[in-house]
Order: structure tokens, then sequence, then C-alpha cells
């Protein structure tokens, strides 16, 4: 069968594949503990739902204009300037089928090929090969905890050639949860409006944040900067609505025209009757938010301590997001049914055989001697399954 170069070029999700083999082992009626979940574990707020049953009973189930409506692109301009002191009008906003291709639209519209994307490793799964469609390269900065998981400004500068056209941060990040603070983002703006490039600022876990952190959208910083970020955000962290396809970008309106004209040829608009209720989620209540996070902080307490009482593994506490990102390489080079732990992707088939919990190996974002453990899961869960890891490395010869 032919197959295009580019299709065959894709890797296939290792965070999909990982919930694959789980799933496959529950169904066989066996226990197995979700730690692989990339999406909230709570339910979508009612008045969001109510907002699309009412807009879906009215009948608005025709095509809407390819950006969004008009109405959610003025929620969304207004959202902007009060949560991150970003001015845009409606021209300036696009959305899109989750954010996912609100950055696979931005990227396709600001890349060349042969144009080099500086990615901070451990990176999100999607940014390398979204890159790779666009036939351009990615550059990777290499991270670790001393930093907490942060680029430094020199490793920046370093990576920068004549050919880098973008910088993609993703802050808070998965899978490590680094949060880049104020100062780290004034550097890398000055530095992009120095040498003329992009950033693509993937603000998606903005509000779940910790420790009284600041979000900060570089976009913010100045209108050169401003003039060269395209900020990407959506509803599915948030507002727990992962599988409404919801995410939108905000860019100058030139970037924002190209992003247009390659979404009205693919997905054109997004589905209609889930636009109100976007704006209901950007203009309804937030108390909603702050309970999620509250919960995910006690979770993200209390697996960082439980992980780190074990031995062979380090875990630093992560600022945002719901993953914590352990160092297991401790372990590497004990055996498990004879067999030498010897990367993550070991460490994964483990704590999945030996454990009945499911991980996400480091391997699939650019980080082998980490696993991604998600705490979107109860917190009955994360104690049934730290107890179960605890024992089962207590085995490892
Ligand atoms: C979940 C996630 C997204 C995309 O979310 P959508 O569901 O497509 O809106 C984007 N970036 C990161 C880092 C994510 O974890």
């Amino acid at each position: 069968m032919f197959i295009s170069d580019r299709a065959k070029r894709i890797a296939p999700s290792p965070t999909l594949a990982a919930s694959a083999k789980a799933k496959q082992m529950q169904a066989e009626g066996i226990d197995v503990i979700n730690f692989g979940a990339g999406e909230p574990d709570f339910d979508t707020p009612q008045h969001i739902k109510d907002a699309a049953i009412k807009s879906l009973l009215s009948g608005f189930t025709k095509y809407t204009p390819t950006a969004g409506t008009l109405e959610l692109r003025k929620a969304i301009c207004a959202k902007l300037e009060r949560d991150n002191g970003l001015k845009y009008e409606p021209s300036n906003v696009i959305v899109s089928l989750g954010a996912k291709h609100s950055i696979y639209n931005a990227v396709l519209a600001t890349v060349n090929p042969g144009d080099e994307v500086i990615i901070p490793a451990p990176y999100w799964v999607s940014y390398p090969e979204i890159v790779g469609l666009a036939d351009a390269t990615p550059v990777y900065v290499h991270t670790d905890e001393t930093t907490g998981f942060t680029m430094t400004i020199d490793q920046l500068r370093e990576a920068i050639t004549p050919r880098t056209r973008m910088l993609i941060l993703n802050s808070p990040s998965n899978p490590t949860g680094g949060v880049y603070n104020r100062k780290q983002i004034e550097q890398i703006a000055e530095l992009a409006v120095e040498k003329g490039f992009y950033v693509l600022s993937d603000e998606i876990y903005e509000k779940i944040i910790y420790d009284g952190r600041e979000h900060v959208s570089i976009a913010s910083l100045g209108p050169d900067i401003k003039k060269l970020t395209i900020t990407v955000n959506g509803f599915s962290k948030a507002y727990s609505m992962t599988g409404w396809r919801l995410g939108y970008a905000a860019a100058e309106k030139e970037i924002v025209a190209a992003m247009e004209a390659i979404q009205s040829h693919s997905a054109s608009n997004m589905v209609s009757f889930t636009q109100p209720a976007a704006v209901a989620a950007l203009e309804g209540p937030q108390d909603v938010v702050d309970a999620m996070v509250a919960e995910f902080d006690r979770r993200r307490r209390y697996i960082v301590d439980r992980l780190n009482s074990i031995d062979g593994i380090s875990c630093p506490t992560p600022g945002g997001a719901f993953y914590v990102f352990p160092n297991v390489s401790g372990l590497y080079g004990r055996k498990y049914n004879g067999k030498v732990l010897q990367g993550s992707a070991d460490f994964e088939a483990f704590a999945l055989e030996a454990a009945q919990i499911a991980t996400v190996a480091g391997y699939g974002f650019g980080a082998d001697n980490y696993v991604r453990f998600s705490y979107a899961t109860s917190m009955e869960n994360i104690e049934k399954g730290m107890d179960r890891l605890e024992k089962a490395v207590l085995r490892l010869e």
C-alpha cells in the first residue's frame, strides 16, 4: 500500500498507546489504576452544558463563520484583556477544534519547509509532529529538574540560528508542570524581538497553577513581542471540556487571516452549538475552576510526597498543570522478572505488570529518565496506586 512520506514520518501518539494498553487490561477484568489520563476527571460544569442544549434546541445548527461566531470571538477578546492583559479585536482571534488544531494551523501559517522551530524538552508529544508535518525541523533544548524544567536564556540563545522561525513555549508545561516566571518570560521576549522569531505560547494550563505563582502571557510584555506572538488557549483543561474540541488563537491579523484560510479548506468552522457554550464558560461563574484547582493541589502534594518516599524515585514539585514528572532513573539497573529496567519504557511496562498502574514513559516527551503520572484521578485511586507502586519497587532485585 502506498503511504505518503509525510504520513510515514508521523509517530503514533505514545500517550494514546499507553492508555489503549491500560484499557485493554481493564476490559480483561484487571483492576488497572490509570495515571495516564491527559484530561481533568471532573465533568463539564452544568451551566456550560445547558448553554449548548439551549442552542441546539433553538436550531443553531448551521455553518458559522470559519473563525467562530462574532459573539464568541468578542467573549475571547474580553477574556484575554481581563486575564492576560492583552488587547485584541475579534479579527485577531480564530476559534478552532481544540487548542491542538490552533497550534497546527498556526505552524502551517507561519513556518516554511526547512525552517527551525525551537522546542524546549521535555515537550508535549504533538509539537515535534506538527513541526514535522510543516516540513520544518524541531530543535530541542533539553531541561531537567535542576531548573524546574525551564530552559535558561543562555540555552535558548545557543539554539538560535539564522533559520530559527519560531519558539514553542508551554507554561505551565505538559508533561513537567514547569512554570516560567516573569523575569524568564521577559528575557525570552527580549531575545525573540532581537532575533525576530515568532513565539507560539501554548497557555492551555494557565488556570492550573499553584502556590501563588503568576501566569505571564508573553504577548502582554510590549507591542514588539505582541506582534511576534501567537497565543493559544482553549476550554479543554480549565473547564473540563476535552471532548467538546474548543480552542483558539490570538495574533496579528495577517497571521489569523492565514490560519483562517487554511482552516476554511480543512475543518471550516467548529461545531455551531458548542460556541454559545464556550461563551457561557468564559462569562459564567469561575468558582468552578478554583474548586478544581484546589482539589488538584491537594492531590499534587500527596502524590509528590508518596513518590519521593520510594527509594530510587525522585519527584520535583510541579508548579502547574496536573502532572508529576518524577525521575525514575535511580531504578534503572534493577531487575523485574529477570529483566533489567533500562529506560522509561521498561518502567512503564513494570508499573503496569507489577503494580497494575498505567503511566506514560518519558521517552515520548524527549526525556527517558522520567515518567509522567497524571493526578487527574481520584484521591482514593492515587492512594491505592502509590501503595501498589511502593510494594512493587520493593520486589525489584
Ligand atoms: C491538552 C493540551 C492541549 C490541547 O488541548 P485541546 O483539547 O486540543 O484544546 C494543548 N497543549 C497542551 C500542552 C496540552 O496538554
